[in-house]
Formats: C-alpha cells, sequence, structure tokens
C-alpha cells in the first residue's frame, strides 16, 4: 500500500514550492488508493517559528488537501511531530552505537561536557553514490564530501538526516517525494538505512520552483509578491497570499499543479477529483518551472466562469457586503444579463467593483481628457446634461433614452456621446455594455457625474 508523507519543518510560513510538494504527493496517495501523512519536522529549535505549523495546516486546508494521518487527524504510527518522538530517536541512536554506526565526537571548540553523535561514514566508499530517482532517473552524487554528519545535536535533539530517516521507515513510507534541493541528503539516508538494515523507500525528487528573480525561498520575503498561498504575517507586516488576492483554491490548486507536471492529455483545467485520478510521477518535469502569475489570473478566471448563478451572486454579495452598498442597488446587478456581463470582464470577485460603477470616479484623468476630447465635446456633453435633466420627472429609463437621442446621429458622433456618458460614469473608456450602465445607474447619480465632468472638460478643453 502506497504511504507518502508531506514533512515541513516550521521554519516560517508556507510557500508555493511547498504546496505544490504536497499536492504531489497527495495526489499521488489518492491516485493509488494510498494514505497521505502530514509530520512536522521540528527539531531544528534555532529555526522554529511559533505560527508556521497553523500556516501550514491552513493552507492545505484552504486547498483541500487533507491528510489521512498526521498532526491534524491522528493515525496508528504518531505522534506525527517530531518534537514528540524524541525517545524514538534515542532508542534508534543506541543500535547505531553499539553496532560501532556512530560515535560520541567531542568538538573541541565545545565546552567540554558537550558532544555530538556522528554518523560513521564508511571508508571504503565508492566515488559517487548511484540513486534510482523516479523522476531524474540514475544520479550519481559525488561522495567526496560526505562527512561524518551530525545525528544527535549537543542538545539532544537529532538533526534532521536521522529523525527523517528513522520517521520515514516507522511510518512504512514507500515513496519520498520532495524537493531537488534534498537530494544531495539522500547518499546520507542511504547509509543510515543500509546500517539499520531496512529497505529505503523509492525517491522522487521534484525540479525547483523559481520566481522570475531565482529560486523560491521562505527566506526571501517581499510583500508585493504573491508566493504564499494564505497570508502570513510577520512584524507587524502583512504578506497577503493568494487566497486573500481573490484566487479561488481550485483554480490555485489548477495552476500549481501544472508547475512541474504535464500529463499527456491536451487540455489545462484539471479539478482536484480529476487529478486524483490521472496523476502520476512519469508526467512530472525534470526541468524547473517557472511561476507566471498572469497564468494564474488566466485559471482564475475560467473558474469563475464555471461557478453557478448561486455561487456567483453568493460571492458577489460577500464582496459588496464589504462595502456596504445598499441593497437595493445590489438587487438590479444582480440579473441574470448583467452578471454575465460582469463575468465576462473580471479575474477576481472583488474586481466587482470596478465594473459596477456604484462608487463615482475619484478623479478624472487629465491625460485621458485631452487625448480623447477636444472642446466641441463640451457642446455635446452639455447636451447629454440636458437630456437627463428634463428626465429626471419623467422617469423614462435612461438607455432608452439615450438610444432614442442617438438614433439621429451620424456613426462618429453616436461613438461619441457613448464615450463620453461612459467616461462621466467610470472615469474610464472601457467596460461594460453603456447601455446596461445606463439601464442600472439612476438619473440623479449620472448627473452629477456628467456635471462633474463638465466643470473639467471646461477647465481643460475651452
Ligand atoms: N523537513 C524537510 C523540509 O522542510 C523535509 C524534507 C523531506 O521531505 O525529506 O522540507
Amino acid at each position: 500500500m502506497v504511504r507518502v508523507r508531506f514533512a515541513p519543518s516550521p521554519t516560517g510560513p508556507l510557500h508555493i514550492g511547498s504546496i505544490r510538494t504536497a499536492l504531489y504527493n497527495y495526489l499521488f496517495a489518492k491516485k493509488n488508493n494510498g494514505s497521505f501523512i502530514l509530520r512536522i519536522e521540528d527539531t531544528d529549535k534555532k529555526r522554529y517559528v511559533f505560527k508556521s505549523e497553523k500556516h501550514i495546516i491552513e493552507s492545505l486546508n484552504w486547498c483541500k488537501i487533507f491528510p489521512d494521518e498526521g498532526i491534524c487527524c491522528g493515525g496508528k504510527y504518531g505522534p506525527y511531530r517530531q518534537s514528540e518522538r524524541i525517545h524514538i530517536y534515542n532508542y534508534y541512536i543506541k543500535y547505531l552505537i553499539n553496532n560501532g554506526y556512530a560515535y560520541y565526537s567531542f568538538d573541541k571548540k565545545m565546552n567540554k561536557n558537550n558532544y555530538v553523535i556522528r554518523l560513521k561514514v564508511p571508508k571504503n566508499k565508492k566515488k559517487y553514490i548511484e540513486i534510482q530517482d523516479l523522476i531524474k532517473g540514475k544520479i550519481y552524487i559525488p561522495t567526496n564530501n560526505i562527512d561524518d554528519k551530525i545525528l544527535i545535536k549537543s542538545d539532544g535533539n537529532p538533526t534532521y538526516h536521522f529523525a527523517n530517516v528513522i520517521d520515514d521507515h516507522l511510518m512504512k513510507i514507500t515513496h519520498v517525494i520532495r524537493g531537488e534541493e534534498w537530494i544531495s541528503s539522500t547518499p546520507f539516508h542511504l547509509i543510515l538505512y543500509k546500517y539499520f538494515n531496512w529497505i529505503p523507500p523509492y525517491f522522487a525528487h521534484l525540479p525547483l520552483l523559481l520566481s522570475s528573480k531565482g529560486k523560491i525561498s521562505k527566506r526571501n520575503l517581499n510583500s508585493k509578491k504573491i508566493i504564499y498561498p494564505i497570508k502570513w504575517t510577520e512584524n507587524k507586516k502583512i504578506y497577503n497570499g493568494f487566497k486573500e488576492k481573490g484566487f479561488l483554491p481550485e483554480s490555485f490548486i489548477n495552476f500549481i499543479v501544472l508547475l512541474g507536471w504535464k500529463p499527456k492529455i491536451e487540455k489545462e483545467l484539471f479539478s482536484l477529483k480529476e487529478l486524483k485520478f490521472i496523476f502520476s510521477i512519469k508526467d512530472i518535469n525534470k526541468t524547473n518551472a517557472k511561476v507566471n502569475i498572469q497564468k494564474a489570473v488566466w485559471f482564475n478566471q475560467q473558474y469563475i466562469k464555471k461557478k453557478s448563478l448561486k455561487e456567483i451572486i453568493f460571492l458577489f454579495l460577500y464582496e459588496l457586503n464589504k462595502k456596504q452598498i445598499t441593497l437595493e442597488k445590489i438587487k438590479k446587478i444582480l440579473k441574470k444579463e448583467i452578471i454575465k456581463e460582469i463575468l465576462k470582464r473580471i479575474s477576481f470577485f472583488s474586481d466587482i467593483f470596478n465594473e459596477i460603477f456604484f462608487i463615482p470616479p475619484k478623479f478624472y484623468d487629465v491625460n485621458i481628457i485631452k487625448k480623447n476630447f477636444n472642446k466641441y465635446d463640451i457642446f455635446i456633453l452639455e447636451k447629454i446634461i440636458d437630456i437627463f435633466s428634463l428626465n429626471l420627472n419623467k422617469k423614462i429609463n435612461n438607455d432608452y433614452l439615450i438610444k432614442s437621442f442617438i438614433s439621429n446621429l451620424n456613426k462618429e458622433k453616436i461613438i461619441k456621446v457613448k464615450k463620453i456618458i461612459r467616461f462621466s460614469i467610470v472615469g474610464k473608456l472601457y467596460g461594460m455594455d453603456i447601455f446596461i450602465i445606463l439601464r442600472i445607474i439612476e438619473t440623479n447619480d449620472l448627473l452629477k457625474r456628467l456635471k462633474k465632468l463638465l466643470i473639467k472638460f471646461n477647465s481643460i478643453l475651452n
């Protein structure tokens, strides 16, 4: 039975590279009816960051990557937090010492009573150690720099290498799927397996994820770039994650699964359910993958369009509530044809604010005005204001009114009228169908914006 694990160290927030490792492990387990285990490797007390365990669990939850066993949910091979397994490592280190495979080492620089326990690397070692990797094939790691690695530190805690091997064995891990940065550690691990006379698991080392500036790293914090699934706060600074930026978990999953994995099928949209059936290690690329946020945005657009009308309304309401927009106004836009229009244009549900024009533009851009309008447009704008002012008591639909007004005009003028009205309402030259906008906006509100633009036109174009 397949058993895989995701074994992060709680040394900071979980970034996109680690969540991809978790996802690949999870999918591999599900594809093979196996188990996915979440183990926390917290034996490095110096690098321990308190909130990271919470960040790891919440990130996995948001992505709907639910472990079968682990710190979250128990299981028969626990405890799953290494700091709670010290007695186990103490037991196994005795075996190594008694058999001459490990030794106490009193480092001169250290206080006399302090010691570490080191692995005794065989003297007649080969020049290269061969690793049969499921992704990279046969790889040869030079052994000239394999020294007697520390297994137990002077504070009594095991090192990553020691605890990792003991736990993988005791937790009956069949496949170790982890980042490429761990390849150089694998020879030590193999020596340990040999000393214990244990059969090592299969290894699959994933190619790196690169940002435009190189390797993605949790030590490389930058508040503008999003590299975390969910938000992380450090020194009172907030680093928003994909979730906070408005990505849906399903589009995030689809985006990251394709960073390094390419199925034979010619398509791009995969649900988690589908991935559990088709994921395979042999389709993982050998080369590093680049993170392209624009692609993630594209996925989000696709998944937004796939939502049911009910879900869309719910998510729009959630966003609109944040800005305290009145229910009466909201009702006007929650109609199927208008929602359809909005969906064509947005990448995130929060983009609805850019589309629905309930809030007047903060200012009218002088450069846009100079480039697109001239002093004759002042006259057109005055005319439009007249039409709507006369209509205030008549209550004819705004869109109908404008349609009849432009019916006598030539093509060029029609374009101009629409352009002026749109610009006055949204402060931009593009957006949703202007007649839909006119149907929704109240005449009063519309007039206020047109008059404000007229003042601007007069001061710039005259
Ligand atoms: N604790 C290691 C990490 O933080 C796990 C490496 C492994 O999967 O063996 O990535």
